[in-house]
């Protein structure tokens, strides 16, 4: 089977993204990307996350053409490919359909710093331009509002992070999710205070550089 470990870990942190509360049903995706042969393997679409085995996450080709699998590739094909055709950084993609990116998407407001853990992202994350589900051009909203950045917030939708390796993705998930929920809850309160860009600039060196065992 082509690409089996990448599979094996789609199917995997499919069930993570639900455990932790990252996605609701079957909504959402992930992809991982091997720059060498130049092939993603993408989750299948609409299919029950816990039910899910490698054989059913769809191997495609970097110009989107199919590889293996007998499952439909996810609707959000297009949203996954543009970051493999268009930046080097990126080797896995996470779209979810997290409550809290979603109230912003829905308000169609950016991410401002209210928390140094948004530097995993970059100095904020912004929102992009509303598209249909599944389309190029929602792809390309994406792109744009992610351009410099590893997440980007999708009007009316949900979050779609990137990463050097799925690990690295879902961390950027995980905390956007985290930022996004107490930034609301601090707007709820009162009025929160935000860090400036020049502090998050030198956040962004510390988390994505250095923070971790990974890194000096
Ligand atoms: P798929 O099940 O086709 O991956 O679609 C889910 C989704 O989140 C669409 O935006
Ligand atoms: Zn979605």
């Amino acid at each position: 089977m082509k690409m089996h470990s990448e599979r094996e870990a789609v199917a995997a942190y499919c069930r993570k993204l639900t455990e932790l509360g990252l996605t609701r049903g079957t909504g959402g995706n992930i992809s991982i990307y091997d720059r060498e042969l130049k092939t993603f393997a993408i989750s299948p679409s609409g299919m029950d996350y816990f039910q899910m085995k490698p054989e059913d996450v769809v191997v495609m080709g970097r110009d989107g053409e199919h590889i293996e699998g007998m499952r439909k590739p996810s609707t959000e094909v297009e949203l996954h490919r543009i970051f493999y055709e268009k930046r080097e950084d990126i080797n896995a993609v996470i779209h979810t359909h997290s409550v809290y990116c979603t109230v912003l998407g829905v308000l169609r407001e950016s991410l401002p710093p209210s928390s140094y853990l948004v530097a995993y992202a970059g100095t904020g994350v912004r929102c992009a331009s509303y598209a249909t589900f599944g389309t190029r051009e929602l792809a390309e909203n994406v792109y744009e509002a992610m351009k410099d950045r590893y997440a980007a917030l999708m009007a009316n939708h949900g979050l779609l992070a990137g990463g050097k390796d799925i690990e690295d993705a879902f961390t950027v998930a995980e905390e956007i999710e985290f930022c996004a929920e107490t930034y609301i809850k601090a707007r709820m309160t009162g009025d929160p205070v935000l860090l400036e860009q020049e502090e998050m600039t030198e956040m962004v060196s510390r988390i994505r550089d250095k923070y971790g065992q990974n890194r000096k």
